[in-house]
């Protein structure tokens, strides 16, 4: 039987179909997925969401971001060291960073090289938690509901392309909440379905990724949550990249067109450049598939919570 729908984000029960999705990315099912939209707050969920099988399947040992190989793999790692030089007032000494969903450990790396030590991450796929461990980062391996780390053990958390894929964003962020100090902040790079991209690549929009995608935000879904859970958003960057306009006519072709495949694998850096000009207009129009926002948690009304930590607005 089908679990009726619930709106993690408003507790609206009824829904709209929006799109039926496949897994076009990694291919690793031929099923079909729906998702649908809250009629009231239009958050995008899969319903009825992926079986525990499905989803065991849908991360294999290769899934990308537990490797970076390849050309594209140190260009993305250059864009990652000036990401962290841009939003620096956040992760600088004296904040203690976690990171969800940290991966191999990649973004900490970086972090601990450009002089915060204090910086901790957390994985539930064992095969990725032990690469980061291999760098000689403090990783536990698990998820934030069970991690039993302190209350406001961080100053800042990351979470870099992870809330689209856990299975209860309310209560992911009451977590994520509850691990901040106040005034402490979160950091979150995230798909954005209101963007350029998602309206012209329809399905082939990477940004959907069925099955591993559980929730689609928009920058105002988010900014909802984000608000439900005591957090007021201090920025909001559209990232300028060709990455999603790339694997939109990639993913187009391996449906129609396969024999492309291994030439579009072969020219895929290349085409993420030649396509960047269309990222940096969806950008300029605040219209990017991709986006990073930076949130402050405000102090709790009781005095027990103070605020620890000064706001500082990101270099420009
Ligand atoms: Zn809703």
């Amino acid at each position: 039987m089908i679990e009726p729908f619930r709106c993690p984000l408003c507790g609206g029960t009824q829904s709209r179909p929006y799109k039926t999705l496949r897994d076009r990315i990694a291919g690793t099912t031929d099923a079909t997925f729906q998702l649908v939209e809250c009629a009231d707050c239009r958050l995008l969920r899969l319903h009825p969401q992926p079986s525990a099988e499905v989803l065991d399947a849908a991360y294999p040992d290769d899934y990308a971001p537990f490797n970076r190989p390849g050309l594209s793999g140190r260009a993305k790692r250059l864009l990652e060291r000036k990401g962290v030089r841009d939003i620096w007032d956040y992760l600088q000494p004296p904040r203690a960073i976690l990171d969800v969903g940290c991966a191999g450990g990649e973004l900490l790396d970086l972090i601990r090289r450009a002089g915060n030590d204090d910086v901790y991450g957390l994985e539930p796929d064992s095969y990725a938690a032990g690469l980061a461990r291999q760098r000689g980062l403090d990783v536990t391996e698990g998820y934030l509901e069970t991690a039993g780390f302190a209350n406001q053990r961080f100053q800042t958390v990351l979470l870099d392309h992870v809330l689209e894929h856990v299975d209860d964003p309310d209560l992911f962020m009451a977590e994520v909440r509850s691990v901040l100090s106040g005034g402490g902040a979160v950091v979150i790079w995230l798909p954005n379905v209101a963007s350029d991209a998602a309206r012209l690549l329809g399905s082939y929009w990477m940004g959907y990724d069925a099955p591993r995608h559980l929730t689609t935000f928009s920058v105002e879904t988010l900014a909802r949550l984000l608000d439900k859970h005591g957090f007021r958003i201090v920025h909001v960057e559209h990232e300028q990249s060709g990455v999603e306009w790339a694997w939109g006519v990639r993913l187009w072709c391996r449906a129609r067109l396969p024999a492309l495949e291994p030439w579009l694998a072969r020219l895929h850096a290349l085409a993420i450049l030649a396509w960047t000009p269309l990222g940096i207009v969806a950008a300029r129009r605040k219209r990017s598939g991709r986006v990073r926002v930076i949130a402050v948690k405000r102090p709790d009304p009781d005095t027990a919570n103070p605020v620890t930590y000064v706001e500082a607005q990101p270099k420009t």
